[in-house]
């Protein structure tokens, strides 16, 4: 029995693996996990691969003292897969879920040379995303009561995984065994220092924001200058936790009922309504999938003069005329996290300051998978879409070039939190840094405000 793991990097709390092992008990194999590392996947970079490399390290440890072996291929999953599991006589391949393009292709061209079977489980989402909804949802409104109907039923502890008592028979294979860490992708890399990559660290890490800080997420959330928000992104976009796991923390924890709205509104709503949109919308990172209203307005709006034009370069070094902006940029490229207020205002902003939409939305997605840790995500594609395309969001007043779609400025950031401020602690942050100079030189813009 063999489980392709993908999206869902952890051993604890992860329904691909534990179905993995059901079959293998139950026909008495061995059983046996295989990652596929691509060098090149779209958009990531040596960041992304060393926290995703140290996390398997890890895992592959775990994985070998429950007697599951653990083997890294170099290659993509359609390339590799169909001969190494004929080499090895494979009789079942278990797979996780992910909605993106790269992700649902590969597996299109794996089913069509398999000669096994295929079964795929969805342990990223707490209800699977092809049971919640056979198609694309409007918007939180319509999925929310569909995930509050079932929840109770899907919103249960987890087993743990067995130690294996079957061994697999290992001697026709010649692949040679990769370690996560001598990968090629893995090499010459350098994780962020605010974060430590691997299961044990995300369940910390988890478990601290639950006892210690969620306490205070409704009444902070909302403020960059705060800590607020629970910071595990990028182990839930890496599968390093499993948002069941963490919703169950949650549910059994003390907190106050509204306290735990709040953060399951984001955690399982919003979270579970951007799989549902890269799910069923193929053009999810295309201003195509942006609803008709969005499309109609900012067709309208076209031609619309921009007062600030600005190229990749200027947006991704940060140089444009609007502090607060730089700040969140350089914010991005320092600690490869941006708070997700600042998220909407900076996405917004490159709509404002590009030629034209399909531009904005090319830029967006470019620096946000480039640079933040928990990029290449369904909810980045979903986030982006919402700033610039009025996904899951309604018309509001008409302005010029976004006409329709909402807008949001730096006067607004004023009105929520301490700007200023939050410039300073990025400033402050930056000992060397490109973009720091940028920022320094604008004083002029902060006179005029
Ligand atoms: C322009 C833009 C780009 C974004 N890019 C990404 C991205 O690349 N990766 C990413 O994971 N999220 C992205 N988001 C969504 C959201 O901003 C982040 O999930 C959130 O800021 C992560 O921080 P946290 O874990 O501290 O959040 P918390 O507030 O602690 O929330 C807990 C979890 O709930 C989920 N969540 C929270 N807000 C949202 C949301 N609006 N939509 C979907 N799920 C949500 C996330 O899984 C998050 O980790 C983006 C949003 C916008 C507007």
């Amino acid at each position: 029995m063999v489980y392709w793991m993908s999206r869902d990097q952890r051993v604890a709390d992860n329904w691909a693996l534990l179905w993995a092992q059901q079959e293998a008990l139950i026909h008495q194999k061995g059983l046996l996990v295989v990652f596929c590392m691509i060098p090149d996947y779209p958009g990531a970079t040596s960041r992304h691969y060393s926290f995703m490399c140290k996390g398997l390290e890890e895992l592959r440890g775990k994985l070998n003292q429950y007697n599951i072996d653990f083997r890294i291929l170099e290659q993509s999953p359609e390339a590799i897969l169909p001969q190494f599991l004929a080499t090895i006589d494979a009789h079942l391949l278990v797979s996780d879920f992910d909605p993106l393009r790269i992700k649902q292709q590969w597996k299109k061209k794996l089913i069509a040379c398999l000669k096994i079977p295929l079964h795929e489980v969805d342990t990223h989402n707490i209800v699977p995303a092809w049971i919640i909804s056979d198609k694309k949802e409007y918007a939180a409104y319509t999925l929310r009561p569909k995930i509050k109907r079932v929840l109770d039923d899907y919103l249960t502890d987890i087993p743990a995984v067995q130690p294996h008592p079957f061994n697999w028979n290992k001697a026709p294979l010649e692949v040679p065994q990769t370690f996560p860490g001598e990968s090629v992708a893995c090499q010459k890399t350098e994780a962020y220092p605010w974060i430590q990559a691997g299961e044990a660290a995300a369940h910390l890490a988890a478990l601290n924001f639950v006892q210690q800080r969620l306490g205070n997420y409704t009444k902070i959330r909302n403020n960059p200058c705060l800590d607020g928000q629970s910071g595990l992104s990028p182990y839930l976009h890496f599968g390093q936790l499993s948002p069941q796991r963490l919703a169950w923390m949650v549910s059994g924890s003390a907190l106050p009922a509204d306290t735990k709205e709040a953060f399951f509104e984001e955690l399982v709503v919003r979270r579970e309504l951007a799989d549902n949109f890269c799910y069923y919308e193929p053009a999810y990172d295309r201003v195509a999938g942006f609803p008709d209203w969005a499309r109609k307005t900012l067709d309208q709006h076209r031609n619309d003069k921009r007062d600030y034009v600005y190229s990749l370069t200027e947006l991704e070094k940060g140089t444009t005329h609007e502090m607060l902006w730089n700040a969140c940029q350089q914010d991005l490229v320092q600690s490869g996290k941006l708070h997700g207020f600042l998220r909407m205002y900076w996405a917004k902003k490159i709509l404002e300051w590009t030629p034209d939409p399909e531009m904005a939305l090319e830029y967006a997605i470019t620096l946000n998978d480039r640079y933040s840790l928990d990029g290449r995500d369904p909810n980045g594609y979903t986030g982006i879409a919402w700033s610039l395309g009025g996904v899951h969001d309604r018309a509001w007043p008409e302005r010029s070039v976004f006409g329709k779609i909402r807008y949001m400025n730096e006067a607004g950031c004023r009105r929520k939190f301490d700007v200023d401020g939050y410039i300073d602690t990025v400033l402050t942050r930056a000992d060397v840094c490109f973009c720091s100079n940028a920022l320094r030189g604008n004083e002029r813009n902060k006179d005029e405000r």
